[in-house]
């Protein structure tokens, strides 16, 4: 048996009775990591060394039986716009690389207080921008299922780790899919709350009302207990909410509506195809499943790319050379930013910034910023509507199955599109969860979304675990132990 398989309950559940130790497997986890990384590059840093101490304190709490989390010992790998105290963090960008964090988030407080060992901080798309982890400055991460692979993004790196079991969990964070669709392309659970149960305070902004913390597992239950430590309500994120959750039914009482715009056009038969095998079990156990038509979901990439753009805009404009990172002189201090800026930010975030400020602009606010907040609000208000009528929604996570290294790094368009199954949720708030469920033609993994409304994010977990146990996925990458 390998322990790195296992999920938390089963490690926690082999601690406990002192057959594992947190300290075997901190190493097991670090020679998968040692048989992966060259070929992958998941991770900008390992922290082997620093913890090996604190996996020993784990071992100690174990053998005098006086551990009381679930999470003592387990390695997790850290998104890197996720702060540390006192390690880097980098968002995979020049204009950080030299950046010391000085405090924690709160998610990371959260899980020392659970005794979490971390392994390291993952790779990134530049500041989260990005469905492929091709756009950071320190390398591409690539696809545990088959290196020509993209491993998805932006939490590509944290993806490929959980997959190729150099950590047993991860974070990662959602501004538009970039938890769920790296989750999908890897086999792997990915979970992005309802926005606001999960602090922000500590994850490097790109659209605040988008962005999410969450976590990258192996299975359901695995998302569920990370959930469970991360979130609550923080005085330090304004737009936290008191994690009250609301309780739908996930057994076959539950109505489960099939989005109809996300089986159409632009969606392949194979990931269509894994809706409708999901679709025909839940029915064959009594679930009542009906299609449900959400027109405005079309305009989502629209929507997003202008609201993402312009709030990224505005809080990328702190990288000026004077507070953090990076400083290129100049011979005023106009010029020295905007060396800094041009020197520190990638292709991709400067298209972003300038998308931004275009639409911020006095002129065009109310005709692209205005409207797309009206189109936004719209959808929510649909998203309400439908789950007046159903209880939870199904569509596939992504388009296809992962796409080669460099197949759509030309085509910002055709990689933004990559995103159209994921961004509603973002848009409208609500929890969303991919969930693995079979492999493609060319043995790469595909995966289902599922959505439900905000706070509802545990009957979520239900509901999904009860799929995860009917589909027996088998989702292990080969190769890598
Ligand atoms: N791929 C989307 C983008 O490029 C989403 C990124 C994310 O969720 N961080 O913006």
């Amino acid at each position: 048996m390998d322990a790195s398989n296992l999920s938390i309950r089963e490690i926690n559940s082999l601690f406990t009775k002192k057959e594992l130790k947190p300290s075997e497997l901190y190493s097991k986890v670090f020679e998968n990591a040692a048989n992966s990384e060259a070929a992958l590059h998941a991770h900008l840093t390992l922290f082997e060394e620093e913890n090996i101490k604190k996996a020993a304190e784990s071992d100690k709490r174990f053998s005098n039986g006086e551990s009381a989390s679930l999470l003592d010992g387990i390695p997790i790998a850290i998104k890197d716009n996720i702060n540390i105290k006192n390690y880097k963090t980098t968002c995979s960008s020049k204009m950080l690389s030299n950046y010391t964090s000085p405090y924690d988030a709160t998610v990371i407080e959260k899980l020392k207080e659970q005794n979490t060992l971390f392994t390291g901080k993952t790779n990134l798309d530049e500041f989260a921008m990005g469905s492929s982890t091709e756009n950071s400055a320190f390398g591409l991460t690539k696809n545990p299922w088959n290196t020509d692979y993209v491993p998805g993004g932006s939490s590509g790196g944290s993806a490929a780790s959980v997959g190729a079991r150099s950590s047993i969990a991860a974070l990662g964070s959602d501004t538009g899919g970039s938890i769920r669709q790296p989750a999908s392309f890897c086999g792997l659970v990915g979970f992005k709350p309802t926005y606001g149960t999960v602090s922000r305070f500590g994850l490097v902004a790109f659209a605040s009302s988008l962005d999410q913390i969450g976590p990258i597992t192996k299975t359901v239950d695995d998302s569920r207990i990370i959930f469970s430590s991360i979130s609550g309500e923080d005085s330090r994120d304004a737009t936290s909410v008191i994690n009250n959750q609301l309780n739908i039914p996930s057994d076959n009482t539950a109505t489960i509506g099939v989005i109809k715009e996300l089986m159409e056009d632009g969606i392949s038969d194979e990931a269509k195809n894994e809706v409708n095998k999901v679709v025909e079990i839940l029915k064959s156990k009594g679930y009542k499943v009906k299609e449900i038509s959400i027109p405005i979901i079309k305009l989502s990439i629209s929507i997003y790319y202008l609201i993402a753009p312009a709030e990224c805009s505005a809080n990328l404009a702190r990288f000026d050379g004077v507070r953090y990172g990076l400083r290129v002189d100049g011979n005023t201090s106009y010029e020295m930013m905007e060396n800094t800026r041009a020197e520190g930010f990638g292709a991709e975030v400067k298209r972003r910034i300038l998308l931004g400020t275009y639409a911020l602009s006095a002129g065009y606010y109310d005709e692209y910023y205005g409207k797309a907040l009206q189109a936004r609000k719209e959808m929510i208000d649909e998203f309400a509507k439908t789950f007046k009528d159903v209880d939870y929604l199904i569509s596939p996570t992504t388009p296809t199955q992962a796409f080669k290294s460099g197949e759509k790094t030309s085509n910002p368009l055709e990689m933004y599109m990559s995103d159209l199954c994921t961004i509603p949720a973002n848009l409208a708030g609500l929890p969303a969860i991919s969930i693995p469920t079979g492999l493609s033609k060319d043995e790469l993994p595909l995966g289902v979304q599922i959505m439900s409304k905000p706070l509802s994010d545990n009957s979520l977990l239900d509901f999904s675990e009860i799929i995860e146990n009917e589909v027996q996925f088998d989702g292990q990458p080969k190769g890598w132990l």
